[in-house]
């Protein structure tokens, strides 16, 4: 046995299912977790000893690479002045105003410690503002585990919601209505339907919960111009977005004004942060300026405010474009590789972004996705990792590369990819 399935078997009798977030237990690969000992650059080694070039990168947050130097030092020198204070610090307002300089829909903002707490809060805040109840989500989409967002379509009707978890009241979803992704007809017809009382369309610009899903030209826009007629607020949710596909996030890239913004992952560094904000009018309706309450003894924690700076400083420098062109290729060549093996492959890809779905269909929304042969992507997700390469336990996540990428990593990869047998 080894020391991760030593691990694994200790933690599923004192942890639920062993892990502390569903995914990563690997089921639906067939396969137990990776314990990780450490992580540096691309690289994550486990507790057997065993290194692996990572495409998971946390989930999304570590776009400078495991362990940068500079973020490092930040968390290690903050931690000499105490770890958390529960009053107001200095590296809070730093990075609010790092974050506004950012991201163009930002006037204000609210640090929170999660991006869960993000899109729940700015949910809220749209409730608040409105004076509305319902909120327009897409399939597929995933704003976290907040009761509001963990709705599914019953029947294929999208009007009407069936919670997507046990414990969820049917009471608490019945204002969250759901449309297809990249279908703004059907956004359409709810606000034709039910206008009157929708307080906000919550959208992550570009998907990366079913996969990398693009949204169509004229998509965001009609979402934009649709909100404002009816009175509603856009809610972009650029929690894997943010700082990824563009410095500025998706809405720098595309040239979409939201009115709210949900930011986490890369905003924290790799420590627990998430933040939402949007228009100075819409952000003042917050406690204690105004009557919208949410609170957090850990929020604007330190550490984790100086994680996130010194992370925002560090990207400010860096390439996007250069990294967007070698993901490109990369993930390209790997596409080719896989075709060449006769498996149906469609490629989607942005930024440090990219999915391979092992379908024909191309990847516009979440039944499209779920056309994907589910068992190659175990066949391949199981010979990648014998191989050292780490990717994401489910072929509706997306791989992330990062700048600590090197080109050897890529050759690596693909030469793994190529003795790949299916
Ligand atoms: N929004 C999006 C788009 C996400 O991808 C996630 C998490 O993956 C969340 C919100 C929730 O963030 P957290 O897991 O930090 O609560």
């Amino acid at each position: 046995m080894t020391i991760s399935q030593e691990l694994f078997q200790k933690a599923g009798t004192l942890i639920p299912g062993g892990v502390n977030s569903p995914v990563r237990a690997c089921k639906s690969v067939h396969c137990d977790p990776l314990f990780v000992a450490s992580a540096g650059g691309s690289k994550l080694t486990t507790e057997d000893g065993d290194e692996f070039i990572d495409y998971v990168m946390s989930w999304g947050p570590m776009l400078l690479g495991h362990n940068h130097p500079q973020v490092a030092a930040a968390i290690a020198e903050t931690a000499t002045r105490g770890t958390s204070f529960g009053a107001p610090c200095r590296l809070e307002v730093e990075l609010a105003q790092a974050v506004v300089d950012a991201v163009p829909g930002i006037d204000m903002v609210r640090m929170v410690s999660s991006g869960t707490e993000a899109t729940m809060s700015a949910l809220r805040l749209a409730r608040g503002y409105t004076g509305k109840n319902g909120v327009i989500k897409f399939h597929g989409g995933y704003h976290g585990h907040a009761d509001a967002f963990l709705a599914s379509a019953g029947s294929g009707v999208a009007t009407q919601s069936i919670p997507g978890t046990p414990g969820v009241p049917a009471d608490v979803v019945k204002h969250t209505l759901l449309a297809h992704y990249n279908d703004l007809d059907a956004v359409r017809t709810l606000f034709e339907r039910q206008g009157d009382d929708i307080a906000a369309v919550i959208v992550e610009p570009v998907a990366g919960n079913m996969g990398l899903v693009l949204p169509k030209p004229g998509f965001l826009e009609g979402l934009r111009e649709l909100t404002r007629k009816h009175g509603a607020l856009l809610i972009f949710d650029e929690v894997i977005t943010g700082f990824r596909v563009s410095f500025g996030g998706a809405q720098a890239a595309f040239g979409i004004d939201p009115d709210l913004t949900c930011l986490g992952k890369i905003i924290g560094g790799g420590l627990p942060v998430g933040a939402y904000g949007g228009k100075r009018e819409i952000m003042s309706h917050i406690a204690p300026s105004g009557n919208v309450y949410q609170a957090g003894t850990l929020s604007g924690n330190p550490l984790a405010m100086a994680a996130g700076l010194a992370t925002l400083k560090a990207l400010a420098k860096q390439d996007y474009p250069a990294l967007a062109a070698r993901t490109d290729a990369f993930s390209g060549e790997l596409e080719n590789i896989l075709r060449g093996k006769g498996v149906p492959v469609t490629r989607n890809h942005i930024a440090s972004i990219f999915t391979l779905f092992f379908t024909k269909t191309p990847v516009v929304d979440f039944p499209s996705a779920q056309t994907a042969d589910s068992k190659a992507f175990v066949s391949f997700y199981q010979q990648m990792r014998a191989q050292g390469i780490y990717l994401a336990p489910s072929g509706f996540e997306c791989a992330f590369t990062s700048f600590a990428h090197s080109e050897q990593d890529f050759e690596r990869t693909l030469e793994a990819a190529r003795k790949v047998e299916f």
